[in-house]
């Protein structure tokens, strides 16, 4: 059992405003934080969100747009003022790795905890934990952009201690054993896993779109997260905006999201001109039955489905 948060560190896309800073979602796991994406500035409300300095720590990023990964830089560097001493993995395409590398050497830091970049050449897994893994997804903007989702497997069933001891079973590694689907003979007798423990309980999905234009394929690798992150730079009126800049609408937004089966759907990257975000919710409202606009600092509970 894990708690997940998700909380969202800048909402507003190419330019930040009053009340949005540039790109950056955090998503906390337990203990582990995962972070998508560090605009410029994003560190302030890194800090406001009280998501720690020396935590066990994943960055991912979704391209390389200014927007998206320039706050790497002071993030890092706060981070080892702070005296840090657990490493970080930082993921994305190879130019990731060449940036960081470039502006540690010509700007020189002085790191004070190893920071490993692991360059995404394809599609597919990221990386696997023992009770997670992280996929990517290429997506569909001017420049190269991967699309993120976290994936939790699923936990085995709840065990009926219950149960277990009215079959006489005491105590012991035979539970693990039973917890862990393998049938066991007890005096004799054999018993089935299934007879004390209940069914796999579902792991939560979290997707991140980055920067994109909806498509087919990002709807099938979206299919079934609890709670997608979808870019939402322009209202529906503007989508001609959104083809040229090779961003998404609110509309377009939630059609995806109702393709994949999401359960809630968040509007994020809202284009500056936008003061007031209400209508883009309402027009992806009306096509998905959950939608919820990101505010800086706005925290989102995932729970267990
Ligand atoms: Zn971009």
């Amino acid at each position: 059992m894990a708690n997940m948060q998700l909380v969202f560190l800048g909402t507003s896309s190419a330019a930040p405003t009053i009340e949005r800073g540039l790109s950056s979602i955090a998503l906390m796991r337990g203990s582990e934080l995962f972070l998508f994406d560090a605009g410029e500035g994003m560190q302030r409300n890194f800090i406001k969100a009280g998501l720690g300095m020396n935590r066990k720590m994943k960055i991912f990023i979704s391209h390389m747009h200014a927007d998206h990964c320039v706050g790497l830089l002071g993030l890092l560097q706060t981070m080892a003022l702070q005296e840090r001493e657990k490493s970080i993995d930082v993921y994305g395409e190879p130019r990731v790795k060449e940036f960081l590398e470039e502006n540690m050497r010509i700007i020189n830091f002085g790191l004070t905890f190893d920071v490993h970049v692991h360059t995404v050449e394809k599609e597919g897994i990221v990386l696997k934990e023992e009770e997670y893994q992280v996929t990517c997804c290429q997506a569909l903007h001017s420049i190269q952009s991967l699309a993120y989702c976290l994936e939790e497997f699923d936990r085995p069933g709840a065990f009926d201690v219950k149960e277990a001891k009215k079959l006489g079973i005491p105590e012991s590694e035979l539970y693990s054993k039973l917890q862990h689907g393998h049938d066991i003979v007890y005096e004799g007798r054999k018993i089935r896993s299934s007879q004390v423990v209940g069914p796999p309980r579902k792991g939560r999905k979290i997707g991140i779109s980055g920067d994109t234009r909806p498509t087919e394929k990002l709807a099938k690798f979206f299919s079934g997260c609890d709670v997608l992150v979808f870019e939402s730079t322009y209202s529906q009126d503007k989508q001609q905006k959104a083809i040229e800049n090779w961003h998404s609408t609110a509309t377009e937004a939630a059609t995806i999201a109702r393709k994949a089966g999401v359960g809630r759907l968040f509007l994020t990257h809202f284009s500056a001109r936008y003061d007031e975000i209400s209508m883009l919710v309402k027009e992806a409202s009306a096509i998905h039955p959950s939608v919820e606009a990101a505010e800086d600092l706005k925290t989102v509970e995932v729970p267990y489905a």
